[in-house]
């Protein structure tokens, strides 16, 4: 595989007179020239509102962010653009959901798993649903036997792969017994639209949310997909450039995907999503996957073979992230002096307390892997924890 490193100028930088080994992918991702090129030129030589105007710039900005519409549908093999939403990210995706079905969501149940990151809790209790998790087991395998289907389940909601443990749920299974009880699925695609090949046709969900940042696109823009036997549902925001007809007493709306874009969306932000997924197709998601497993897999294994550590999680799939904790060092102290070295990872809960309570850690050290890390970057990783390891001995 081809050094990508070369792509993302960030990447050369230097800190503490170190050369930067960047491990924090699933928090953001970086961006390569393509993408910052995208924007510059964007905002230099396009920039216009758009769908509004009658002038020249105004066309071009409406036909480039339509033009990055179409490629998000033709990237996740949705049935159409209409059924694509560019939204202020997947929080913002997934809230937007919970408002729409609020109606139908309170005082009923969403199903999710013990995983979740907090966007993908958080807003159906806003919503006045109750949550039920699908059991898992020690090693974080979802136990889809033993999952609890009433009738007051009204949406099943999951992430595709965990931010915390790069564990990858099954999520065709999933959409299968739900079609079985004729219950939508919001796929939370934030940690896997980067790292696998996505079918909306294949997956059979109803919802998608993903972050561009998290796909070396901009920071707050994000897409929801809508199938379009969703296409009828409320909008979850009033405003601009949503509106067939306004009057004091009544409002009609466009049709999708308008109908759910309220204001002056992210245009740069939608653009830059385009150009992210030429990046990626130009270099295939298949070869990204390959040479991301290999990486991937070669680092949890140096971890496991490392003694003191404790790497949390274990199914048949893993990608992005690996969660770990150095026995007997906390895990802030690790990464304040990984930093040191000129390795950033994450530390915390990472925006999953319920998966930190069944883990039994208040925090992690969590380093996360995008299709930039070489097996050289997961040496420095593990030489990194040795030292933290002999500065406590
Ligand atoms: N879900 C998952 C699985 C995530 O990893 C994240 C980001 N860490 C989010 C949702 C929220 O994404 P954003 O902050 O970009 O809205």
């Amino acid at each position: 595989m081809t050094d990508f490193k070369k792509d993302f100028p960030i990447l050369d930088k230097e800190i503490y007179g170190k050369q930067l080994f960047y491990l924090d992918n699933a928090a953001t991702s970086q961006k390569p020239n393509l993408v910052l090129d995208t924007i510059s030129d964007f905002y230099r030589s396009d920039n216009s509102n758009i769908h509004r105007g009658v002038h020249y710039l105004s066309e071009i900005s409406s036909e480039k962010y339509e033009k990055a519409r179409q490629k998000v549908c033709d990237f996740i093999g949705a049935g159409n653009p209409d059924e694509v939403t560019f939204t202020a990210g997947t929080t913002d995706s997934i809230n937007q959901v919970a408002r729409s079905l609020e109606p139908v969501l309170k005082g009923n149940e969403v199903m999710i798993t013990g995983v979740e990151h907090h966007s993908n809790i958080v807003p159906w209790q806003l919503a006045g649903a109750k949550l039920r998790a699908i059991p898992m087991d020690f090693d974080c395998n979802l136990l889809m036997d033993s999952m609890e289907i009433t009738a007051k389940t009204k949406l099943i909601s999951i992430s595709h792969v965990s931010n915390v443990l790069g564990s990858v749920n099954k999520i065709k299974e999933i959409t299968g017994i739900a079609k079985d009880h004729d219950i939508p699925v919001l796929v939370d695609a934030a940690q896997s639209i980067q790292h696998l090949p996505l079918d909306m046709k294949d997956i059979g969900c109803d919802f998608l949310a993903f972050s561009g940042h998290k796909m070396y696109a901009a920071t707050g823009v994000g897409v929801l997909y809508t199938s379009e036997r969703f296409s009828d549902i409320m909008p979850a925001k009033g405003g601009g450039g949503m509106v067939d007809r306004v009057t004091l007493e009544e409002t009609t709306y466009l049709d999708p995907p308008l109908k759910y874009e309220a204001g002056t969306p992210h245009i740069a932000g939608a653009i830059s999503i385009g150009a992210a997924i030429d990046y990626m197709q130009n270099i295939g998601m298949g070869r990204i996957r390959k040479h991301e497993h290999e990486v991937y897999s070669y680092a949890r294994d140096r971890l496991l073979e490392t003694d003191g550590v404790t790497v949390y999680g274990n199914t048949e799939e893993m990608c992005g992230s690996i969660s770990f904790n150095l026995d007997g060092i906390h895990h802030y102290d690790t990464g304040l002096i990984l930093d040191k070295m000129g390795i950033a990872v994450r530390t915390g809960h990472h925006c999953a307390q319920p998966l930190m309570r069944s883990l039994g850690t208040e925090g992690t050290v969590r380093a996360s892997f995008a299709l930039y890390n070489t097996k050289e970057d997961a040496d420095m990783l593990i030489e990194g924890i040795e030292k933290v390891r002999m500065m406590y001995a």
